[in-house]
This record gives C-alpha cells, sequence and structure tokens, in this order.
C-alpha cells in the first residue's frame, strides 16, 4: 500500500496477467467495498486500486482469492507475458507456448528468498517468439528463437546469450542473482539493470561464467550449452524466429482488440480494450461472466484477453462488453490512447487529464461509448493492430477505416511533465500546463488554451488532419 492525494494506493501484481474470473470478481468487490470501484490496468498487466482506508481489508481479501502467494516476495512479481501465448496457434506469431515458464517463474522466484531483494521495477519478460513483449525493457527476459531455443534479453536487448527453452527460468533466475551481485559490487542502489554501469554487458558475464557447463557437464534445462550468437541475419529487425543471429526487439504500440483465430479453428479469444485502462467493477464482472474458459489475461497495452470463447459466442459476449462501455473494435478511438493518474489522485497534476481524455475522443465523433460499429466477425482476420503481428517489429499497421480525428498514433495524456505511464516509441504527449494543454510531437509543441484546440491539435498529431 502507498499513500496517494485520494487514500491508499494498492498494487496487486498478476503474473504473466493470468486471472480466473473468481479472482476477476473478487478485485471487483473488493475495490468498490475498500476502495473507489475503479480497477487500474498497468504498464505490466497488474492491476491497483485506489481510494482504500488504512485497515488492510483489500489486502486481506486479496490472500484469500490467492492474489498474495508470497508477502516477501509480493513486490518483485513482475512478469510479463506474451497475452496470447498457447492461444493462436502456428500462424499466430508464437514460436512456443510460455504460459509453464510463467508459473515455474513465479514459482521459483517466490522460492528464492535472495530474491526478495530486488526492486520493486525489477522486470521479467517471457516473449513466446512473437515479439510484442520483448520491447518491453524487461531487465531479464526471453525472445524464442526456435522451437527449443530462447535468446536472452538484459534490459530488453540481446544479450547474444541462447539458451534450451527448458532452461530459460534458470537463467532468468540467474540474470537476477548477478543483477544484485553486480549492484553490490558497484556500491549502488538502482531499480534496473540498465541503470547499472555497463549493466548488460557485465550481468551477461556473469551468466556466462555461471551457466557455461564445464567441459562434459550438462548446461541449464535441458542439457544445451550457452553459445555465442551466429552471425546476425540481413533484416533481422524485430525477427524472433529462424535462427540464433542477433535479435532487436520492439515494443509493439498496440495490444490484441478484436477475435483471434485460435489454433485448432474451433475456439477463438477475444481481445478487450479498456478505454484508459480503467475498469469499473460492474466492467470487471462483465468481463468475468465473459470468460468462456474461466481466465482473462490482462496485458500490458491495459487490456484484456479472453481466451476459449466458441465462435457462436462470440457476437453476444462483444455486445455485452460493450454494453458494458468496453471496447472490441480495432478501429475504435479509444485505442492507443493512455493518461497518467492525474487529478484528484495525484498531486501533483495540472488537470483531470482523463476526464480531458475521454472529452476530446467524444468530440473525435467516437461511434458510440465504446466507438465500436457492431460485433466481431469471429471468422474475420485477427483483430489486432501491431501486437500479433509476427516478427513482432510493433508499431502502429496502417487501419483504413477509422472515424475522422483518430489516427494510429499512440497519445498519451499527463497531468506534468514527468509523464508517467507514458508508452515507448513514438508517441504524441498531451501535457497539462496549468493554462490548458502542450500538444507535443518529435520534439515540436503547439500551447492550446480549450479543449476543442486540443482536440484538434491531437488529432493533427495522430495524423488525421
Ligand atoms: S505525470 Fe505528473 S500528474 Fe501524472 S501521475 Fe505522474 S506526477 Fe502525477
Amino acid at each position: 500500500m502507498h499513500a496517494a492525494a485520494d487514500g491508499g494506493l494498492a498494487r496487486v501484481r498478476v503474473p504473466g496477467g493470468r486471472l480466473t474470473a473468481t479472482q476477476l470478481r473478487e478485485i471487483a468487490r473488493a475495490s468498490a467495498s475498500y476502495g473507489n470501484g475503479v480497477i487500474e490496468l498497468t504498464s505490466r498487466a497488474n492491476i491497483q486500486v485506489r481510494g482504500l482506508g488504512p485497515d488492510g481489508g483489500f489486502a486481506a481479501r486479496m490472500a484469500d482469492a490467492g492474489l498474495l502467494p508470497s508477502a516477501t516476495h509480493e513486490r518483485v512479481r513482475n512478469v510479463l507475458a506474451s497475452p496470447l501465448t498457447g492461444l493462436d496457434g502456428p500462424g499466430g506469431g508464437g514460436i512456443a507456448d510460455v504460459t509453464p515458464l510463467v508459473e515455474e517463474l513465479d514459482r521459483r522466484l517466490c522460492a528464492r528468498p535472495a530474491l526478495a531483494a530486488l526492486p520493486g521495477r525489477f522486470m521479467f519478460a517471457l516473449d513466446d517468439g512473437r515479439g510484442d513483449v520483448a520491447g518491453f525493457d524487461a531487465d531479464s527476459g526471453i525472445l524464442p528463437t526456435g522451437p527449443d531455443e530462447a535468446a536472452v534479453l538484459l534490459a530488453g536487448a540481446d544479450s547474444g546469450l541462447r539458451v534450451p527453452l527448458g532452461g530459460a527460468v534458470t537463467v532468468l533466475l540467474a540474470a537476477a542473482d548477478a543483477f544484485l551481485a553486480e549492484q553490490a559490487a558497484q556500491d549502488v542502489t538502482v531499480w534496473r539493470v540498465s541503470e547499472l554501469h555497463d549493466g548488460p554487458a557485465r550481468i551477461a558475464t556473469r551468466l556466462r561464467a555461471v551457466l557455461a557447463p564445464p567441459s562434459g557437464a550438462a548446461g541449464p534445462g535441458s542439457g544445451g550449452a550457452v553459445p555465442e550468437p551466429g552471425p546476425g541475419r540481413a533484416g533481422g529487425t524485430g525477427e524472433a524466429g529462424g535462427g540464433t543471429g542477433p535479435v532487436r526487439p520492439r515494443a509493439a504500440a498496440f495490444g490484441p482488440v478484436g477475435v483471434v483465430p485460435g489454433g485448432d479453428g474451433a475456439r477463438v479469444a477475444l481481445g478487450v480494450a479498456v478505454p484508459l485502462g480503467r475498469l469499473t467493477a460492474e466492467q470487471a464482472e462483465a468481463l468475468a461472466d465473459a470468460a468462456a474458459g474461466g481466465e482473462i489475461r490482462l496485458t500490458p497495452w491495459r487490456g484484456a484477453v479472453l481466451p476459449g470463447l466458441r465462435k457462436d459466442q462470440v457476437a453476444g459476449t462483444a455486445a455485452r462488453l460493450v454494453a458494458a462501455g468496453l471496447v472490441v473494435d480495432p478501429d475504435s478511438p479509444w485505442i492507443g490512447v493512455t493518461a497518467c493518474t492525474g487529478r484528484p489522485g495525484c498531486a501533483r497534476s495540472l488537470a483531470d487529464v482523463q476526464a480531458d481524455a475521454a472529452l476530446v475522443i467524444a468530440l473525435s465523433g467516437a461511434a458510440g461509448p465504446s466507438g465500436s460499429p457492431g460485433p466481431p466477425d469471429p471468422d474475420g482476420p485477427a483483430g489486432s493492430r501491431g501486437a500479433t503481428s509476427p516478427g513482432g517489429t510493433g508499431g502502429a499497421a496502417p487501419v483504413a477505416g477509422r472515424a475522422p480525428g483518430t489516427g494510429t498514433l499512440p497519445v498519451h495524456w499527463a497531468g506534468c511533465g514527468r509523464r508517467c505511464g507514458r508508452p515507448r516509441g513514438r508517441v504524441a504527449d498531451v501535457v497539462a500546463t496549468g493554462d490548458g494543454y502542450r500538444v507535443e510531437l518529435d520534439g515540436t509543441g503547439r500551447a492550446c488554451a480549450g479543449i476543442e484546440e486540443t482536440a484538434a491539435a491531437v488529432a493533427a498529431a495522430r495524423g488525421d488532419l
């Protein structure tokens, strides 16, 4: 629990973003009972709840729901995973189902007392080969390069190390050990690998020393060695599969929204965007009710994926979610719009940025509360922009037919110049100034006094004027 301007703020880690429907319902009910009734989704696919009193009732409810399995390690259970892993089959871009690795990593992390000393911002990432979360600058991550090989990522970059997938968790934890050892050796206290002097290279050196098997001995996991990478591939930027050349991950700008075909052809997943990443308790209940497979996966794009829907369930499910104010249309003007906490939750904020962002979207002519024109086609193409493209080059794919004034560039609203929660990559910034907003893109900006002027500047920055 942290103190915020609007009361206690609790953050609950959700490794891999995976929740059961029962857990999501319990979060919704506890947030309404003890907090302000809004569940904020974070860029680490965790949740946070505001407006809590000091009595600890919310934490007790979370513990009872199985969401606080380790009091000592709660802050360090930051584990990102590709949200569609294991769901969309070989054509979806993933190489391996990393779901079992998420569970193994969480279990072994919590079983290591020394790793409770990791900073709360230290992050693990398990990308399944599609390259969607590999670019989130995780401190310790993997990106599969083949069916049984993964590149080891340190501070979001290719370390040059390759490991068998069966040994991935051993290496991820060894990188966390190496971070703590290097921090002590440099006599500093930092949050992230990138903040250490020469951090990625020094940790890679420590990993080689720990993991390279002595002659004749087995390496991590399935017995492979930790070889140096092979020669790089031409045009390999962001590519994950098909060899051991260097990989250069980039963060995908958008998460899955709409229907995602399943690997077996019978079931599909539904990607759901959550406006500004804020789920009301009612919306959370609607998501839990819609979870045909009993599972919800939160995404680092502050949305959710519902696995396991039959095709004949899609239209009704989508209609109920849209009626609750959620978004299943990949062309909705809500896609790619983020905002910091702003007023009243942050004392530094110069504006209620979330209300103003919603007003600007309304001014953009959205088709309805969610901007959704109708139910998605369960047999149509995958409803995702950028996040599921094979190779994971990320960024906004060209999109036809979007509402006027919405554009395709991510836009981030902030109540002050700190710009908390700003996504990676090219982003249009809308920063409160006290006299209005300043809309900035690529180093140039425009001061806007009123909300309509701000809306016009945002539309221009996003590329639709
Ligand atoms: S960007 Fe500024 S106003 Fe927004 S949450 Fe961060 S400190 Fe607060």
